[in-house]
């Protein structure tokens, strides 16, 4: 399997070459197309296994798709969220996600992470934003401004979720979901699945395909 025979839109398919990505990692061959579906997701999948363009390509489809339905004056309202526990992640996150979208007009990316400045995150806002990503504390104070809405997400993504629990993230990653539209897909990513994971993961996610790799 190839991903320029995936059926992806042409900006996409030659975003993922031109980064490099010619075939599918284990992770994203059993995600991807699960994730297409609209399906909810839980992934056990460690980092350097691509996860991060599994969840993405799936992210990334959606808010093509949605493509036309223009946020309301205003206020900014992404169609896809990421959460992820850490800064580091986030970069890293946001890095691959503009791989993806380099060149498709309007599907522009924020990053909302703790430990920067908050001003130039709040001026990104002010332009029409598709994808944000973000750790929850930083998301939260924005939440908190009203810089912000998401009552458009279509798609979450919460990355690492053992890492949140483990760094107690978990009533704040409740508190995101709090402001999230009840009809969203979420795809749920973790290293390792253990029992206070499940319980966080049972709240967030419905009917969920099982993805170990
Ligand atoms: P991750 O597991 O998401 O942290 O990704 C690990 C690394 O693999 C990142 O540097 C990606 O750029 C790279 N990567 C992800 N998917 C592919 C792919 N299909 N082919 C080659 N490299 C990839």
């Amino acid at each position: 399997v190839e991903f320029e025979h995936c059926g992806f839109p042409s900006l996409l398919s030659g975003n993922l070459k031109k980064a490099g990505y010619e075939a599918p990692t284990p992770v994203q061959m059993q995600m991807v197309p699960v994730g297409l579906t609209g399906r909810d997701v839980i992934a056990s999948a460690d980092t350097g296994s691509g996860k991060t363009i599994a969840f993405l390509l799936p992210v990334v489809v959606r808010a093509l798709e949605c493509y036309f339905q223009e946020a309301a004056h205003g206020i900014c309202s992404p169609l896809g969220l990421i959460l992820t526990p850490t800064r580091e992640l986030a970069i890293q996150i946001e890095r691959q996600a503009k791989e993806l979208v380099m060149g498709i007009p309007n599907m522009r990316t924020a990053l909302l992470v703790g430990g920067m400045p908050l001003p130039p995150q709040l001026h990104r806002l002010k332009s029409s934003i598709k994808i944000v990503i973000a750790t929850p504390g930083r998301l939260i104070e924005i939440l908190k401004q009203k810089a912000l809405k998401l009552d458009k997400v279509k798609i979450l993504v919460v990355d690492e979720v053992d890492t949140m629990l483990k760094m107690g993230f978990q009533q704040q990653v409740l508190e995101v979901l709090e402001h999230v539209t009840k009809e969203h897909q979420t795809l749920l990513a973790s290293a390792t699945i253990p029992a206070g994971t499940e319980e966080l993961a049972a709240r967030l996610v419905h009917d969920p395909v099982r993805i170990a790799i």
